[in-house]
């Protein structure tokens, strides 16, 4: 009897997108999350909470779940889990699918300067920088430990470093609008937008605000993953889930 069950890597609101969509196929899916977000949208069918505990731990989960195939829809920066599901996958021999939004990509009128890290990102601010920060609730310390630059730091969850007075944290969720973000835009003198490549539709009005009020992107490029075969759109990959697992 072949092993049909799913384990979609989750996190993302594709990941949602995807559990929903093959569960109405009438898959058998657990969801995954890293149990980071205190109140998460849950998707459809089954769900578990937390970190597998590192390669090991994530084998005996795909032995003991009877996983048949591993689908890592988790963001593009989440790259420490993407490596360990492939180790563990080619280790357990359970095929792996990936389901990846494609990167942004700079257009006319965009001003945009690459960098490889947030480290990077804040050391290039220059003095008096009025910042809006969407890189999340990781690595602030670099841009709070500057004393010459301002700014509004947006996260869902409470940051685990306090903010300095001239920081404000914003907690809010995606999706944003074009007219939301250009306001938070305008009402605060930004002028610095420092932004990970998450790419999708969710967060990618900033970039069109940003380039509308010629405001400096500073783009943090994403961190490599191991291959395995990606899928941008979820109707591509449903047809390949389905040929994998049919008897
Ligand atoms: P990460 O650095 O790649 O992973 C750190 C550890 O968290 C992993 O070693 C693993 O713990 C656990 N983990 C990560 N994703 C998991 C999942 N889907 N299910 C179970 N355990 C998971 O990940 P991260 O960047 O902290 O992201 C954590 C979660 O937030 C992911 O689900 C990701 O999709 C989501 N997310 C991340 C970002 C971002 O910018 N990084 C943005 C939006 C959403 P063990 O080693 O114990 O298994």
């Amino acid at each position: 009897m072949p092993r049909k069950r799913i384990l979609v890597l989750g996190g993302t609101r594709d990941a949602r997108q995807l559990a929903d969509a093959l569960v109405a196929e009438g898959h058998d899916v657990v969801t995954s999350l890293a149990g980071v977000t205190a109140e998460p949208v849950l998707p459809a069918g089954e769900v578990r909470i937390g970190g597998f505990g590192g390669v090991a731990g994530l084998k005996s989960y795909l032995a003991d779940g009877q996983i048949g195939l591993v689908i890592d829809a988790t963001h593009p920066f989440a790259a420490r889990m993407s490596v360990q599901a492939h180790e563990a996958c080619q280790s357990s021999h359970v095929p792996l699918l990936r389901l990846e939004r494609p990167a942004w990509v700079a257009g006319d009128g965009d001003k945009w300067v690459e960098v490889r890290s947030t480290a990077e990102a804040a050391a290039m601010l220059p003095p008096g920088a009025s910042v809006l920060l969407t890189t999340g609730r990781k690595d602030l310390e670099a841009f709070f430990s500057r004393s010459d630059i301002s700014g509004i730091a947006r996260m869902i969850e409470e940051p685990p470093l306090a903010a300095p007075a001239r920081w404000r944290v914003l907690r809010e969720r995606p999706p944003f609008t074009l007219a939301s973000e250009a306001r938070l835009l305008a009402d605060n003198g930004i002028t610095h937008l420092v932004t990970k490549n998450a790419g999708g539709t969710a967060t990618g009005a900033k970039l069109v605000a940003a380039r509308q009020a010629a405001i400096a992107v500073i783009m943090i490029a994403r961190p490599a993953k191991p291959a395995a075969p990606s899928f941008a759109a979820i109707g591509n990959l449903m047809v390949v889930t389905k040929r994998l697992l049919s008897p």
